[in-house]
């Protein structure tokens, strides 16, 4: 898959679709922030349309406002101080295609001290910040995507189309996060109940994430 979008420069606007109510859309823009060290901004290629995104949309989630979206792929605008290459140690550069984790793994915090990564109490530090405040690009419904240390990325295969690199982020990976604890192999007999609000679903493991 070829992209010939390559972007640079700091100077440049991008827009973000802000919810200001529930059911009630409109469009902000702001300066495309340079990433600090350890940072990458990414220009989104596609996001897709969570369940979780519907919950919001009609008013029956905790986030009343702000930006949505958080399943997204998009190709590397700039690298911070440091950025040499993604979580799974494959070199980096600008115009590669990428697909990050949209929570946060703070490593500090007394869940991620443990281990628990997945439990990490900063989770959503930057996702639930309204997008006046910088970098702006907190969510993917958006030009440009902020990720900050702390968020895994991993550089996408060519041969993965941007729709399912988008969604394993989230819908991918929690469900390859529970087959991973209720140890489900092939030939398992299965009973398939409603999906689970998103809430209350824990973010993947880090191996879960290390496979997009
Ligand atoms: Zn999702
Ligand atoms: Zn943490």
């Amino acid at each position: 898959m070829k992209h010939e979008l390559i972007y640079g420069g700091t100077d440049m606007k991008g827009k973000i679709a802000v919810m200001n109510k529930p059911g009630s859309l409109e469009y902000q823009e702001y300066e495309v922030p340079s990433p600090g060290p350890g940072s990458v901004v990414v220009k989104v290629l596609c996001s897709n349309v969570c369940g979780s995104e519907l919950h919001i949309w009609s008013g029956h989630h905790p986030k009343k406002s702000g930006g949505l979206g958080h399943e997204t792929v998009g190709l590397v605008h700039q690298l911070g101080e440091g950025v040499t290459t993604d979580n799974a140690g494959q070199a980096i550069k600008v115009g590669d295609r990428i697909a990050a984790a949209y929570f946060i793994t703070c490593q500090r915090c007394p869940s991620c001290q443990a281990g628990k990564l997945n439990l990490c109490e900063n989770v959503f530090s930057f996702w639930a910040k309204q997008p006046e405040e910088a970098p702006h690009f907190h969510t993917t419904f958006s030009t440009h995507y902020y990720i900050h240390p702390g968020q895994f990325f991993y550089k996408v295969p060519d041969n993965v189309p941007d729709k399912l690199a988008a969604g394993a982020n989230c819908a991918l990976s929690q469900v390859y996060y529970a087959i991973e604890q209720a140890g489900v192999t092939i030939q398992d007999t299965l009973v398939i109940q409603a999906p689970v609000a998103w809430a209350s679903m824990p973010p993947p493991s880090p191996r879960a994430r290390a496979s997009p």
